[in-house]
């Protein structure tokens, strides 16, 4: 993927991780967009605070770059305790598990970020925990080898996952709270950028906000990301403010077109279009003719195209609308149009 536009931050460089963490909202007023999610999450933290309990576990879902990790640690600031991080690939075995539970205090966040990569015998072991805050451990080897159970700290888990498909439902059944991440909008997004541009403090104009905004594929990550780069344009090309000019030079550099669609979202459109008559089209034959992972197509790639109505999911695979068509200046049939 184009690495301005992956949501995922994976190919961020470890100073660009610092700076995304000094862009990240620390409180709920911090915090732009989601109206609904918030609203609700308000509500139980108040209410948590009032009986001087632990919040329910909390499931975040949604595509990456939306605000998942940032309304943990969000929600550990409301609530005025811990928060300890991990993520369900970096947990091997219940032993790691169980040492982050016990050192967990009273009312605690554990945060497992893409908890639906947890393996069999972790989830397994975090059911016991999550329900009565009880969990075995093993003592001492060989012969003297025994289990005992000891009761953890009240404490809440909050885990994040870009495939909600994939949690089992047991796991699911294991939430309390289960919230929604959606993509945001142009104008949510140009709030975000002008807050990210105040931190930053580089000065930059409303239209030039809401030109790296549109651009951004409804993902604060990739405007943040995309506001870093624009300003490097404006520091040498310019005169270190952000204008609309700027602003444009800089996304056509780092070629981002108009509705933030990469190389491989038109390569997607295209292939469906050119080699399956617009669809329907199954997900593996089509990772197979782009030559892209099945796994990032229907995380990273599709649910934007999707939102953005350039592509459908019918129970027989995915079609491409009218507007792929428009957008490729490719006329039904497959015939090079426009
Ligand atoms: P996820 O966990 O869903 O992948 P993150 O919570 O890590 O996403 O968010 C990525 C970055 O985007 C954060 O560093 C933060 O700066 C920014 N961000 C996300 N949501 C918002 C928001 N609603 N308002 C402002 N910034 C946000």
């Amino acid at each position: 993927m184009n690495e301005y536009l992956d949501p995922t931050g994976e190919q961020f460089s470890p100073e660009e991780i610092d700076i995304e963490k000094t862009l990240r909202p620390l409180s709920f007023d911090d915090f732009t967009g989601q109206e609904q999610v918030l609203e609700n999450l308000k509500v139980f933290v108040k209410a948590a605070n009032l009986r001087e309990e632990a919040l329910d576990h909390t499931l975040f879902h949604g595509p990456p770059g939306l605000g998942k990790t940032t309304l943990a640690h969000i929600l550990a600031n409301e609530l005025s305790v811990g928060i300890k991080v991990t993520s369900g690939p970096v947990l091997d075995k219940p032993g790691d598990l169980a040492g982050l539970l016990t050192n967990l205090e009273e009312r605690d966040v554990l945060f497992i970020d893409e908890i639906h990569r947890l393996s069999p015998v972790v989830e397994e072991y975090l059911y016991s925990a999550m329900e009565d805050y009880k969990i075995d451990i093993m003592i001492e080897s060989g012969p003297n080898a025994r289990t005992v159970q000891i009761t953890l700290n009240p404490f809440t888990l909050i885990g994040a996952t870009t495939r909600s498909g994939l949690l089992t439902s047991p796991m699911r059944a294991r939430f309390g709270i289960s919230s929604r991440l959606q993509y945001y909008t142009t104008e949510l997004l140009s709030t975000i950028v002008e807050r990210s541009a105040q931190i930053l403090k580089v000065p930059i104009t409303m239209e030039a906000a809401i030109e790296i905004a549109g651009r951004s594929r409804g993902t604060p990550r990739i405007a943040n990301a995309l506001l870093r780069r624009v300003r490097d344009f404006a520091q040498i090309k310019g005169d270190g403010r952000i204008d609309i000019k700027i602003a444009r030079f800089g996304l056509e550099a780092l070629h981002v077109d108009a509705h933030g669609l990469d190389e491989m979202d038109n390569k997607i459109l295209a292939t469906i279009i050119d080699k399956f008559k617009g669809g329907p089209v199954g997900i593996t034959t089509l990772a197979t003719a782009v030559s892209e992972s099945a796994e990032t197509i229907e995380e990273v790639y599709e649910p934007f195209l999707i939102q953005q109505g350039f592509i459908v999911r019918t129970p027989r695979g995915r079609e491409v609308t009218e507007l792929a068509y428009k957008h490729l200046g490719k006329a039904r049939g497959g015939i090079q149009g426009g």
